[in-house]
């Protein structure tokens, strides 16, 4: 089994360690022609704009967005669950490209710049074990997005509760960092700078489900 991890920038490094604790090959992904060596797709976290515009110099979104289309198996991380959004709002510069597919809207920069990084632990009941193991995962989120809305047909699969606001008298809320859509999946953290491989292991766990059946995808938009 081999897994596609586009390795423009950021943390694909990460990804395909992971996967190799796992016993799984990690290719890393460069050109459009090389997704057709692979069934399956990480697109790893990092900076988003960075990575767009490298996605664009080596032409890469047409053969991503058809990819999506046609059902097979893809991983967002952080940047690139950003990039699986059909919408990204908050962006400085007023839009990047966006690969699209997943029916939600996401906020590129929800929990603040680089000090407002942090650790938390999440509720994941999807990673609880058969023999009732913990269903718990510490989430390493880094300049993070968090996923404003969902479609119909996306399950999340985790959220976390914002604390309130003194200053803006917001009330605390819970915003979405993990989703699933069919063949899709959008973390808003890094599992990949974990040494727990419970995530590598449920999308692992996902391609054989989705297998390359399902179809889902569309031309992702961005503003902000
Ligand atoms: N917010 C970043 C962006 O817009 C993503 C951060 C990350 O991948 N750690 O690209």
């Amino acid at each position: 089994m081999v897994v596609g991890v586009l390795a423009l920038q950021g943390s694909f490094n990460e990804h395909i360690a992971a996967l190799k604790r796992l016993g799984v090959k990690g290719v890393e992904i460069r050109k459009p022609d090389q997704l057709q060596n692979v069934s399956s797709l990480i697109i790893p976290g990092g900076e988003s704009t960075t990575m767009a515009r490298l996605a664009e110099y080596h032409n890469l979104f047409p053969a991503l967005r058809e990819f999506v289309k046609m059902g097979k198996p893809v991983w967002g991380t952080c940047a690139g669950l950003i990039f699986l959004a059909n919408k990204a709002v908050g962006q400085k510069l007023g839009g990047q490209e966006l690969v699209g597919g997943l029916d939600c809207t996401v906020h590129r920069n929800f929990f603040g710049s680089q000090i407002q990084s942090f650790e938390a632990e999440l509720s994941v009941p999807a990673l609880a074990s058969q023999e009732g193991g913990p269903e718990t995962f510490r989430g390493v989120f880094i300049r993070a997005p968090a996923v404003l809305d969902v479609g119909p047909d996306v399950d999340v699969l985790a959220d976390y509760p914002v604390p309130s606001n003194k200053e803006n008298a917001m009330p605390e809320k819970k915003v979405i960092v993990a989703v699933r859509q069919g063949n899709l999946l959008g973390t808003a953290f890094h599992p990949e700078l974990t040494a727990d491989t419970r995530w590598h292991s449920y999308f692992l766990k996902m391609m054989s489900e989705v297998g390359e059946g399902t179809s889902s995808g569309g031309k992702g938009t961005s503003s902000g």
